[in-house]
């Protein structure tokens, strides 16, 4: 069994981005920007957001992160999001999600420049993604494209399984899959027999958010094992939605958590802003 080391593979990829930006400040003086839209106390937000920064940081990209109360108007968001479409200095645009309940969600998605939209949540986006045409994917299914391809996984040809369908993972996982010729099965809350489709995956990737959820009778022999889910245990500890004591014995290559598919997530924004600052500053 391989492990898919994402925290090593993103520390590359930070390592090349940083010596990229760098060029683009010496020869053209532009330093990459990241503006973020941050709203409410939600701690797993602002836990997420302070890694973005830092990782921007690392990178040496400008960031700045526009905090906003639970109780702010949907006006008040649109209003900043217009001027951060407006401003030239600003690269890429990230609205952390959830947004409280009161907030339209994708109205504010649909207002970011899709020039800007470095989180791939634009319909424009993800319409092009379907398509197989050049376009920002989002971070975490391309990550896991990323992870595939340096360790040398061709998704041509093998059976996928992807567990979890929403807009921001599952979704664009299976279109990314489909994209690299893979045949794509895709499970949620309502499939009949969830495992009847796992076990049959060479290429099984879980987005749910539910520990153990996949065990080891649910995954074939040799099987490559991709878990995107992070769940906090009331002990404290994170995992993901596979069972990795289990599942480990039986694959032929599996991403641990932590340090498989998040820190490539984060990678991967860095690299859709330096791709974001590039093409639109030409
Ligand atoms: P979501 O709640 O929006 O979607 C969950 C999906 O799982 C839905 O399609 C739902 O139908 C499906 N589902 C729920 N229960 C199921 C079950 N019992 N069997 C099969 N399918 C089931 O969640 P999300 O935003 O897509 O996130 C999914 C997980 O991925 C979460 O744990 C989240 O924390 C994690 N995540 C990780 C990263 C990362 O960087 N590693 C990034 C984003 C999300």
């Amino acid at each position: 069994m391989v492990l898919l080391d994402g925290a090593r593979l993103s520390k590359e990829i930070k390592e090349q981005i940083r010596h990229e930006a760098a060029q683009l400040k010496e020869r053209r003086g532009i330093t990459p920007t990241l503006s973020v839209i941050l709203v409410g106390d939600d701690p797993a937000s602002h836990t997420y957001v302070k890694m973005k920064e830092r990782a921007c940081k690392e990178v040496g990209f400008h960031s700045i992160v526009h905090t906003m109360p639970a109780d702010i108007t949907q006006n008040d968001i649109e209003e900043t999001i217009t001027s951060m479409n407006q401003d030239p200095n600003v690269d890429g645009i990230l609205v952390q999600l959830p947004l409280p309940p009161h907030i339209d969600t994708t109205r504010i998605l649909e207002l970011i420049d899709p020039a800007k939209d470095v989180d791939g949540f634009h319909p424009y986006n993800f319409g092009r993604l379907v398509q197989g045409l050049e376009t920002f994917a989002p971070c975490t299914p391309l990550g896991v494209m990323e992870l595939l391809r340096a360790y040398g996984i061709d998704p041509k040809g093998l059976d996928a399984c992807v567990v979890g369908a929403s807009n921001i993972v599952g979704k664009p996982m299976a279109a990314l899959l489909l994209n690299a010729f893979a045949s794509v099965d895709v499970c949620h809350i309502y499939t009949k027999d969830l495992q009847s489709h796992t076990k049959r995956a060479d290429l099984l990737v879980v987005g749910v958010g539910k520990p153990k959820l996949i065990g080891p009778e649910m995954v074939k022999e040799g099987a490559i094992v991709i878990d995107i889910g992070i769940n906090r245990l009331p002990d404290g500890r994170l995992v993901g939605d596979v069972d990795f004591e289990g599942v480990s014995q039986k694959a032929s290559y599996i991403t641990p958590v932590p340090g498989g598919v998040g820190p490539m997530t984060i990678a991967m924004l860095l690299t859709n802003t330096i791709k974001a600052a590039r093409k639109r500053r030409g």
